[in-house]
């Protein structure tokens, strides 16, 4: 599975809490290692997530990033591949099969308004159909077909709870 890291951008503290905290927990169940929030510096979203990371375990790192650009400028310049989600974009069928999994991916989700730089700077502009699309749905139809599939359950070790799958009910086990 690739080095995956989730950087969503613009979050603004009245309207997108629960957005935000949604693609966090989208990234994390997919695998990413790191979830970054731009735009207003949250950190009820990312204590949120910090919760559900004690509650059900996992290694994601969720923050806050000041420069969200300046960020990128470093993650390409390191040899990252940066892929932005964008309705304008290539479609995911086509372009996921190009993009390399044996370097860090930085996925770029955007808020209310992109600027042109990031369709510029990133490697990859990829809509998941080219229509307006929920960003959450976006995000996981994108990852779904980036990793086949969401992380296997040993991935998030180390919380309090666990859940057992079962055909009805529900069964969630305290860790010792
Ligand atoms: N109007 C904004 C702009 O300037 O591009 C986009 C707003 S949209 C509600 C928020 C984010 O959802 C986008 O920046 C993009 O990351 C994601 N998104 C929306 N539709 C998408 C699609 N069809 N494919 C991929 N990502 C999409």
């Amino acid at each position: 599975m690739a080095h995956i890291t989730v950087l969503r951008l613009s979050h603004r503290t009245g309207r997108d809490p629960r957005m935000s905290t949604h693609l966090g927990l989208t990234s994390r169940v997919y695998g990413a290692k790191q979830f970054l929030l731009a735009g207003d510096k949250d950190s009820a979203v990312i204590q949120s997530l910090d919760d559900v990371k004690v509650r059900f375990g996992g290694e994601m790192e969720a923050r806050h990033e000041p420069s969200p650009l300046g960020f990128l400028r470093n993650f390409i310049a390191e040899g990252g591949v940066a892929v932005h989600l964008t309705m304008y974009g290539l479609p995911y069928q086509e372009v996921v099969p190009d993009i390399p999994h044996d370097k860090p991916i930085v996925v770029v989700v955007g808020g209310a308004k992109v600027s042109r730089e990031y369709y510029e700077m990133c490697q990859y502009n990829v809509a998941i159909g080219n229509q307006p699309h929920s960003e959450v749905a976006a995000l996981a139809g994108f990852l779904e077909r980036l990793n086949d599939g969401v992380s296997p359950p040993d991935d998030f070790k180390g919380g309090k709870l666990e859940i057992h799958p079962t055909e009805r009910g529900k069964d969630m086990r305290q860790e010792e």
